[in-house]
This record gives C-alpha cells, structure tokens and sequence, in this order.
C-alpha cells in the first residue's frame, strides 16, 4: 500500500448542492475550473454516491449519456463538462464512486490490510476517500483538486464523501480548502420575490456535517437580486460579494463569463490566496457567435434514447461547438427510431426542414430497421449524414443491403444467426461474459487515406478518437464493400479494424466507428462535426 502521500501546496475547491437535483452542479464545478485554468493544473473530481463500480452499465436513459475517456474509463457525463470547459483529458481514477471506494476497501480487507481491526465507515471509509483524494493530488501535481459532490446535501448516499470532505478540511489550512454550495432560489410568480428558504435550510444540512458555504452558487431564472444576496448574508454568514447568480441561459458557455462578472474570480483569489490569469477572450467571442446566429440549420438525430436530452449531450454540445465557428444555430429534431419503423413517423417527415441526419450510437436491435431506413433516405437523396459508432456499423448494412445486393446483411447485434454478417462481435470480445468495462473502450489511432474527406477535415493523415464498441465491420466483406463504392476512408493500424468511411459523390456521407463527439471543445470543435455543419450551410 502507498503511503499517505504530501499535498502541500494543493488548493481543494469543494461543490456541494443542495435542495434539489438537476441545478447544473457538473457545469458550475466546470465553469469555476474555467476561471481558473490559464496557468493552473485544475484535477476536476466527481464523487457519485451510487454502489456501480462506474457508469458503463447504467442505461442512458437513466443516468445520461455515458462518457468515455482517453483511458479507457467510463465515467459521469460531468466529466464531459469538465473536459469541454477545461480543454484537459480527465482520467477514470478521478471518478470516486462509492463502488469504486467499497471495491477496493473490501479488497484491502480481504487481503489482510485491516487485520484484528473492525472497518467502518468512519475512519475506514472517510480514509479511503481521502487517501485516494491526494494520491491524485500527488500523481497530477495538481495546483487545484475541484471536487464535485455528486446528489443533495441530505441525502443519504453521500454522507461518506461530505464527512471526508469535513475530515480534510481540518488537516489543511485555511486558505487551502473552499466550500461552494450551489442551491436553488425559487420565485413564488404572484410574488414576484426571489425565495432564500430552501437555500438556507440545505445550509443547515451542510453545517451538520460540518461544513461552511465560503461561496454560495444561487440558481435561479434572473440573476440574483440585491436583496437575496444581503438575506443570504445575515442568514447564513456568507459574505455579501461570496454570493454569485447562477441565472437561466441559453447557454451553458456563458456561466464562466456570468460567474467573472459576479466577481467569482477576484473571491476565489482572495480566500485561497492565488494569482489566477484568466483569459476568456476568445471563449467570448464564440458565446457570442451562439448568442447572435446569423444562420440556423436543423439535424436529425435518431436515437433510442431520445426520451432524455441527457442521454447525446456530447452530440449536442458537438453541434453548438461547430455551429458557432459558423455563426449557426443548430437545432435538434429528435426522432425516436421505435417510431419510424412503427410507421409513426415517415421518412419525409423526419428530413421536413431539416437538413442533415446523425445517426448516434446506440445497443440492441430496437428501432435499427428505422435508422436503416432513415440513412437510406439520406444516401440516395444527398441529405448530410453522420454516422457515429452504431451509425457507422448501420450505414454498412445499409450499403451492403441497398447497394451491394446483399439483401440477408445485417449486423450479428441484431441477428446472431444472419447470413450476411457484414458488422460482427470482434473476435476478442466473444469470450467476454463480464459486462463492466469490458468493451473496446477508449482512445485509438486510426490511418486516413490521403486525399480523403476524413483526412481534410481532420488535415492529418491520422486521428486518434475513443471507442465503446463490442462490434465492428467484418473484414470478410471490406473489398465488396470497396468495389462497389463505398471508401474505408480510415482503418487501425494493423488495417483490420474500419474506423471511418465515406461516399464519394455525395455531400456529405462520413461515418465512424468512434465518438468524435467526446473530443468537441468550444475552441476546436471536432472535425467531423464541423465538416457536417459546413455540408448543410452549402
Ligand atoms: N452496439 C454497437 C457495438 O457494440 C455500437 C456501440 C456504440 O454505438 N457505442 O459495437
């Protein structure tokens, strides 16, 4: 076991929530790492109270989309915040999930680590948490741990977190550790007043546990008013210019500029006595471009799991990225795919007004003769398309059944059995029984033939993007493929594995085995999105 390791010097922000779930916790955490990051190593954190070891194996529909990082690891969708406010790739260690944290104590346990001794959650637990805290404080050099406390404060579930959040606090100094707490002040509509209770009262619940708001994040449809602030004040002793607005926005870029004009900044300099030389002119410029639209262009997105917005976030924040570099509004019309094959909705419905097509990533054979049909419809009547993961391994039995002639093709996801298997489980994924991160998962270098559509958009003749897959295009049918039009645009290394392809001829037909769509940031918007974006503005 490593020992306790020394984080002198490290400034721990801390981001608790209270009254209620769904304030934007993961995008404040984010935008005050923004304030911060010019000169600074920010270690962006999550503590999830759930018992799954990490996220892999929740379904989106009920946790939001499921990130993947560099690494392999798949996390919270607040890494996904994180990575696009911070320009940094984020590690799975930095994910504490209580999971995470019984695993590895019950593995310690069984191994003789605690031996005569009864573990608990406290010290046991609480120590667990924090050990790993300043391992990743030591391993990154972090100038700033940013520890997002995920759920409300009250909640059962993370009790363990908030009493070793307490625990670090008093073995650090005092202008080595800051406490946010985010709440959310409702207006009463006959009233017209904006309500400080329920924060108040959530602040109750952090005292309890030995906590002391330094800064209190106000959630809430307008900006503060003066006299919220003054009440949040006396009521709960946190200074007058300490409480910042956290008000409704069209986007969600323009929180790091709400919270600059706030004086969030110059708080965070005094209380930690730090120097920060944030630089925000150019992420300006872009909230501007989303802000004041010249143009506006619709996409379709077929999913499955459209019923929670949360579920394609990188998707949709991939969208505003490149739409802003082209000063376009990117509207989403969400098509659940169940409904095209039910005959619910038809082709021209889906593409009225609308003038390019994603097919996302996706699991199961559920709504798959839907997307099938939708990116036929795009193919043959030159719509923009991109084909993302599952999008790709579609749009190839598309091809291969459409064009090819190979009427059986399909993918063995959908028919194990299919006489045409032109998407198949790769062979090291047959043995698999274990469902926990046990997929292709992370990022992996791909060759883009030269000359390419893949190859300009990314002006590399290599890409490296993540991967969560279990299937991919059966190297069997590669030539057919080829000899009938279609082009492998982008392979791994070893040539076996299709990671992009594309139709010569038409506007725009790319898609990839990857999630580009994880790599998008504001400032460098990710190339296949952008090439898709330029595509429909033609
Ligand atoms: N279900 C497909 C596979 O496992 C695609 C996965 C995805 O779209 N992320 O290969």
């Amino acid at each position: 076991m490593r020992e306790p390791v020394d984080n002198k010097r490290v400034k721990w922000i801390v981001v608790t929530g209270g009254v209620l779930s769904g304030l934007g916790k993961g995008i404040v955490s984010a935008s005050i790492g923004r304030l911060l990051a010019n000169g600074l190593k920010i270690v962006p954190v999550k503590c999830d109270g759930y018992l799954n070891v990490d996220p892999g194996t929740m379904n989106p529909v009920e946790h939001g989309e499921v990130f993947v990082l560099d690494d392999g690891g798949e996390v919270d969708l607040d890494f996904g915040h994180y990575e696009r406010f911070l320009s940094t790739s984020c590690k799975f260690t930095w994910n504490l999930t209580s999971g995470k944290i019984f695993q590895s104590l019950v593995e310690r346990e069984r191994r003789g680590d605690f031996l005569g001794k009864t573990v608990q959650i406290v010290p046991h637990v609480t120590g667990e948490i924090k050990r790993k805290l300043r391992e990743i404080a030591s391993d990154e050099k972090a100038d700033v741990m940013l520890i997002e406390i995920g759920g409300t404060v009250g909640d059962l579930e993370n009790l363990w977190f908030l009493e070793a959040i307490r625990e670090l606090q008093s073995e650090v100094a005092g202008d080595e550790f800051l406490c946010v707490h985010l709440g959310y002040i409702p207006v009463i509509d006959a009233q017209g007043q904006q309500k400080t209770k329920p924060m108040q009262q959530s602040t109750l619940f952090l005292r309890e546990r030995g906590l002391f708001p330094d800064v209190f994040v106000g959630r809430s449809k307008e900006r503060l008013a003066d006299k919220a602030k003054e009440k949040l004040h006396w009521t709960c002793g946190v200074e007058k210019d300490a409480v910042i607005s956290d008000p409704d926005c069209y986007s969600v870029y323009e929180i790091p500029l709400i919270f600059e004009e706030e004086g969030l900044k110059e708080k965070l300099e005094r209380k930690l006595k730090l120097n920060i030389k944030s630089d925000l002119t150019d992420w300006k410029r872009l909230v501007h471009n989303i802000l004041n639209p010249e143009k506006e262009i619709t996409i379709a997105i077929c999913g499955k799991y459209t019923e929670l917005a949360d579920s394609y976030i990188s998707i949709e924040e991939s969208l505003k990225h490149a739409g802003a570099h082209f000063k376009t509004r990117v509207h989403v019309k969400w098509i659940e795919t169940t409904d095209i094959e039910s005959g619910a909705v038809s082709n021209s419905e889906i593409f009225d007004g609308v003038q390019g097509l994603i097919i996302p990533g996706g699991f199961g054979s559920r709504g798959i003769e839907g997307k099938i049909s939708a990116i036929k419809y795009a193919r043959e009547n030159n719509i923009p398309f991109l084909g993302l993961c599952y999008g790709l391994q579609l749009a190839v039995v598309e091809f291969a059944r459409n064009v090819c002639g190979l009427r059986s093709a399909n993918s063995t996801e959908v028919d194990e059995d299919c006489k045409e298997p032109v998407v198949y489980i790769m062979p090291e994924q047959r043995q698999v029984t274990i469902k926990g991160a046990t997929m292709r998962l992370g990022s992996y270098e791909a060759l883009l033939t030269e000359g390419s559509t893949v190859a300009k958009l990314y002006g590399d003749t290599v890409a490296h993007e993540r991967h969560r897959h279990r299937y991919e295009v059966n190297p069997d049918y590669h030539t057919m493929l080829e000899k009938n039009g279609l082009v492998l645009s982008g392979k791994s290394k070893d040539g076996v594995l299709v990671e992009f392809i594309e139709l010569p001829g038409h506007k725009y037909f790319v898609a990839t085995q990857a999630h580009p769509e994880l790599k998008s940031r504001l400032e460098s918007p990710a190339p296949l999105f952008y090439g898709l974006i330029e595509a429909c503005l033609e």
